[in-house]
């Protein structure tokens, strides 16, 4: 479980297509990088151009992966994946990359994002026994080779026959013995990035900062609803997709992507920043200090500190090894886990107003804990200040919100819910406020704060439907 009750990432993807090299150890970097999207379980799989070889496991990229292990993963082509279990549960046969074999053919598929038809698919598929989102794709995509696999473009050409069938959020990487592909959904959910060496090698990442870290530069997004097949022919870009308004989901700015990554154009820190500085004007209070929550909440609390004039202090550390906790899911050992992430520091806060900066409220039971820290080191007052909505709606496209009635907005008023944490206020950043600050907005997926889901999402909604009606 983690160790603070923000919604989990959905999952890093990285590929390498790099003639004369090693793919994988590239990859291993990259994964690294991407390591706070997933930390379940890590995975590569290689090809030498005949041969094509996965290794995966439980655990941390780190844990996952040591020299001997690296050195049996050989080729030029490679693609990994950091895990956070949103479906399926946490196991070894859900590690990722996904392999399947199909006659001559090898196929490993690595998956950012959930499919909201997975019912209908696996009812289509004829499949009970396949435990997760990602097996079901690589399931059809493995028959749609076996289907047509006489005309030497076997997955290439299954691809095109089956993304359409599948619905929801998938940021993909996939290949097979001599291709590197890569795909985003037609409204582009979830971040995919293209970069390239000084080599001329390729790269495919779910974000820019992984690419910092290979050495590669950043050459473009791949487009919501495009497919990229890079080959020794060099890159083609293919369009298996009717056109579809893009969603690229909003929370990646809030809180999950790095804020040295570039998305869509625009820096995450610069956009967190800018959310500061509105919800300051947004939300101004009587006080003395702004206090971040690291780490995803101090460009905000900068921005909020500029606007209101208020000195920006440190009033909470975090414990920067702690990784994460495979603790249980009771309430109470989830409150012993927030202590070993974040810690007060009395000294900056005794005596003052303190304005403390997060970057979301979940569920709540964190936020709580935070609040009451602040006043057991002597914080006069405390005044939440939130750098995104309420957080009132499931999400269905990768993140673990799907079950509506733990989210603390979508069952209490805004105005109760400073005496529920405990705080003496609370302000929540407006949603015109977030577009702005994210350049706009677009194009942007705001489902779990506006309840307006850019998909048909009936099907992996039907529970909460079920919850509704019975409240009625
Ligand atoms: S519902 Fe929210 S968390 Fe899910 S993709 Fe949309 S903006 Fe992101």
């Amino acid at each position: 479980m983690p160790v603070d009750d923000r919604p989990g990432e959905a999952c890093g993807v990285f590929g390498v297509y790099a003639p004369g090299r090693q793919a994988a150890s590239l990859v291993y970097f990259g994964l690294f990088a991407l390591q706070h999207r997933g930390q379940e379980s890590a995975g590569i799989a290689a090809s030498d151009g005949q041969t094509l070889t996965v290794f995966k496991d439980l655990g941390l990229v780190a844990q996952v992966f040591d020299e001997s292990s690296l050195a049996g993963l050989e080729g030029h082509l490679a693609i990994g994946h950091t895990r956070y279990s949103t479906t399926g549960t946490t196991r070894w046969e859900n590690a990722q990359p996904t392999h399947r074999q199909v006659g001559a053919t090898s196929v490993a598929l690595a998956h950012n994002g959930n499919l909201t038809n997975t019912a209908a698919l696996a009812r289509e598929l004829g499949v009970g026994s396949a435990t997760t989102d990602s097996d079901l794709m690589a399931e059809a995509i493995s028959r749609g080779i076996a289907d047509g696999r006489s005309d030497g473009r076997g997955l290439e050409r299954a691809l095109l026959d089956v993304l359409p069938t599948f619905q929801g959020a998938f940021s993909l990487v996939v290949m097979d013995q001599g291709h590197l592909i890569g795909i985003r959904d037609p409204h582009g959910f979830r971040p995919l990035t293209l970069g390239r060496l000084e080599t001329g090698a390729w790269v495919l990442s779910s974000e820019t900062s992984a690419l910092d870290l290979v050495g590669a530069a950043v050459v473009r997004d791949v487009e919501p609803g495009e497919m990229v097949v890079i080959d020794a022919g060099g890159l083609r870009s293919l369009r298996p997709f009717p056109p579809a308004p893009p969603a690229l989901c909003i929370f990646e700015f809030v809180y999950f992507a790095r804020p040295d990554s570039i998305l869509d154009g625009v820096s995450v820190h610069a956009a967190r920043q800018e959310m500061g500085r509105i919800l300051a004007v947004e939300h101004p209070v009587e006080a003395d200090v702004v206090v971040p929550v690291p780490e995803s909440g101090i460009p905000a609390a900068e921005g909020y500190a500029q606007v209101s004039g208020l000195p920006y202090v440190d009033g909470l550390v975090k414990n920067r090894y702690v990784g994460r906790t495979f603790i249980q899911p009771s309430q109470m050992l989830r409150d012993r886990g927030i202590r070993l992430k974040l810690n007060p520091i009395p000294s900056t806060v005794e005596g003052r107003r303190v304005v403390l900066v997060d970057d979301s409220i979940v569920r709540g039971s964190t936020t709580r804990q935070l609040v009451q820290m602040m006043r057991d080191a002597g914080a006069a007052e405390v005044h939440l200040r939130i750098s995104s909505p309420p957080y009132r709606w499931p999400c269905f496209y990768g993140m673990d919100t799907s079950d509506r009635s733990a989210l603390l907005a979508a069952r209490i008023p805004v105005p109760e819910i400073a005496e529920v944490l405990g705080a003496d206020s609370v302000g929540y950043l407006s949603l015109p406020g977030l577009l702005r600050a994210v350049g706009g907005g677009d194009r942007s997926c705001t489902a779990c704060l506006s309840g307006e889901y850019p998909t048909d999402v009936s099907e992996a909604s039907g529970k909460f439907e079920l919850e509704q009606v019975a409240r009625r």
